[in-house]
């Protein structure tokens, strides 16, 4: 299934003209702005790995800092054959934002490898990762860079990556890495964080905008990591999900669909798909997987891919809130058509933002070496969500801003005055 829309957009192109709309407003001389617009590093690898028939194969793979003046680079890794170096530049700039626009104390950065690890068996994705990790192990580091899963990655990932680091290290190091299996030094909550992150801002946006959560319809592209605690938490708030899709296609069900028999389908099936829901529970197959994102929802949440929502489909979108798990899912064009039919969009750098914060808790353990309750990492996840919603909420409200420029704002204003205070190392 092919459900990317026809017409092709670059992300990092769209992050920069996001980020030029907040430079404007904030004012920046070209000096600042150079100091903090493009990459501060990116790096390309080929990487060898050998196959389970004895052959050797070659897949490429990325690794950018974007901007490290807040702290250590912090980023996922992607695996998915679509991955080319604008995703990775555009995540790893959408990562230094995020982290500002939470006020934790990281920069941003992001990996990514192109395959399809599907294709591959599990001793082959081991080898792929470990390889990647060792050909990365001078720039990784709990103090320079410290990746996540992403699309396709996972917590035995992310074990894989400590072990191989540690091993080249000579040091036990799980601050390394985040996301790591609870075994290893792996943060309680970490798994669901970046929905409970933002169901805490859908329940803020909700007050604001008097929807009542308990009776909100709700339609969610994808169905992974984000997607499916996504689904399963507002559920567990009252509401209702009329539509969920994933690579298998898109399910409708417009009395609600049964989370708990999705969730189901999805352990059953041999990888993590929704494939044969229909003969599960009560939910219609879409013809056309895209229609998940034109339902008639309260809640829009696109949590799969980016460039989902364009100038093609936009007009067609009937949501009142879109929040936005995924990265990148809406494009500059789209973003204009939504803003004149007010659209109430919570952007990627907040409302996903619950993951990297997870992260950062998962890291301060790892730290410490003294793990956290999981009602300590909950409490302190909503107190800095619900702050970081009103933060943004409030400039645009001052300045008549829409909430994904309000949110560039802040965030750009936190890296610039790092970056003035810390001045230019000749
Ligand atoms: P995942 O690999 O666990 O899940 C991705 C889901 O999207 C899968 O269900 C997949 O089938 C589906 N999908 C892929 N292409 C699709 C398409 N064209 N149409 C419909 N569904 C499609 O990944 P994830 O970790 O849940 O990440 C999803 C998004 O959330 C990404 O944009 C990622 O960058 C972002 N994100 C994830 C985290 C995290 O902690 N996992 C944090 C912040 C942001």
């Amino acid at each position: 299934m092919n459900a990317l829309p026809l017409k092709k957009s670059n992300p990092f192109e769209n992050a920069l003209k996001q980020f030029d709309k907040a430079a404007k407003f904030l004012n920046l001389t070209e000096n600042q702005m150079a100091k903090i617009k493009e990459p501060r590093r990116i790096v390309e690898l080929n990487l060898p790995v050998r196959m389970d028939d004895g052959s050797v194969r070659t897949f490429k793979g990325y690794r950018v800092h974007h901007n490290i003046d807040r702290g250590p680079a912090k980023g996922g890794i992607r695996f998915h054959p679509d991955v080319n170096m604008d995703d990775v530049k555009a995540l790893a700039f959408w990562m230094t934002f995020k982290c500002a626009v939470v006020g934790i104390p990281f920069g941003g950065g992001k990996g990514g490898v192109i395959v399809d690890p599907a294709a591959l068996s599990q001793n082959e994705l081991e080898n792929l990762t470990r390889r990647y990790c060792a050909e990365l192990v001078d720039l990784f580091g709990p103090d320079s860079d410290v990746p996540a899963p992403d699309v396709n990655t996972n917590a035995q990932i992310m074990a894989w990556i400590f072990d191989t680091y540690s091993m080249h290290k000579r040091q036990h190091l799980p601050g390394v890495v985040t996301g790591k299996p609870l075994e290893l030094g792996g943060s309680v909550g970490r798994n669901k964080a970046t929905a409970q992150g933002m169901v805490f801002c859908v329940r803020e946006a909700a007050n604001h905008l008097k929807i009542n959560l308990n009776q909100a319809k709700v339609a969610i592209q994808g169905f992974g990591n984000a997607g499916s605690f996504a689904a399963q938490l507002l559920s567990e708030d009252g509401a209702k999900v009329i539509g969920i899709s994933d690579v298998s296609g898109a399910y409708y069900n417009p009395d609600g669909i049964d989370i708990v028999k999705a969730l189901e389908t999805c352990r059953n099936n041999k990888r993590w798909l929704l494939q044969g829901l229909e003969m599960h529970t009560k939910v219609e197959k879409l013809d056309n997987p895209m229609k998940v994102l034109e339902l008639d929802v309260d809640i829009l949440i696109p949590a799969a891919l980016e460039n989902q929502i364009t100038d093609e489909n936009a007009p067609n979108i009937k949501a009142r809130i879109i929040a936005e798990c995924a990265n990148g899912p809406v494009t500059p064009e789209a973003d204009d058509i939504l803003d004149k039919k007010n659209v109430f969009i919570i952007p990627d750098i907040l409302c996903n933002a619950g993951g990297v914060t997870v992260s950062y808790f998962e890291w301060v353990q790892n730290r410490m070496g003294f793990y956290w309750s999981e009602e300590q990492v909950n409490e302190n996840l909503h107190r800095m969500m619900v702050k970081a919603f009103h933060e943004v909420l409030a400039i645009s409200q001052q300045h008549n801003l829409s909430m994904r420029i309000a949110a560039f704002v802040q965030a750009i204003d936190r890296v610039t005055t790092v970056s003035e205070l810390r001045g230019l190392y000749a």
